[in-house]
């Protein structure tokens, strides 16, 4: 399972003083070696990350901590992926999309494929997290189609996020909101981890 954390420092020092908990269990997490380097492309160039794994003490399974700049399975940075689904229901065509942000055709298709089979998930998990960030919100207006008011319902989220913590870019929000999820291929989003 993986818990997505702001700051990979700040998930290092709450592991070793065992403030950090499962998200299966709820126990006490403890530091246990590095997941797999991997590189994530990012606007501001290529990243080297080396998530950090921890292990529960309850059940004894391990966890990935994944920064909130990264999405579960993804290469690329959840900005990047998050304005080409904002391009898309915009209207722009995949193949602009690709070549403004640098990525290949086939990958942002990817993308909007899946967010577009997900897009009711999405919509329903993301309405659920800005009612529990902001009770006092009003009823999320649909806006279209199914996939415009899931992306609207994330956009709504983002800001309820910043309305309660003060800043936050939607698309890191949203990553951090489902536990790195938003993208699998599961019918769950979150991990519980926030
Ligand atoms: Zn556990």
């Amino acid at each position: 399972m993986r818990i997505v954390c702001a700051e990979q420092a700040l998930v290092e020092a709450e592991l070793i003083d065992g403030r950090l908990g499962c998200p299966s269990c709820r126990e006490v997490l403890g530091p246990w070696g590095h997941a797999r380097e991997r590189v994530l492309r990012c606007r501001s160039g290529d990243r080297r990350l080396r998530p950090r794994r921890a292990r529960c003490r309850g059940r004894l399974g391990t966890h990935v901590s994944l920064p909130e700049i990264a999405l579960s399975r993804r290469q690329d940075e959840a900005v990047v992926i998050g304005a080409a689904i904002e391009a898309s229901v915009g209207g722009e065509g995949c193949r602009r999309i690709a070549a403004r942000l640098g990525v290949p055709e086939d990958t942002v298709r990817g993308w909007l494929r899946r967010f577009g089979g997900r897009a009711e998930l999405i919509r329903a998990f993301f309405t659920r997290c800005a009612v529990w960030l902001d009770p006092k919100l009003g009823a999320v207006v649909p806006v279209g189609s199914v996939v415009a008011d899931a992306l609207e319902a994330v956009a709504v989220a983002g800001r309820a996020w910043v309305l309660r913590f003060g800043s936050g870019d939607p698309w890191r929000v949203a990553s951090r909101l489902s536990g790195g999820m938003l993208l699998c291929n599961t019918s769950s989003l979150a991990t519980g981890a926030w």
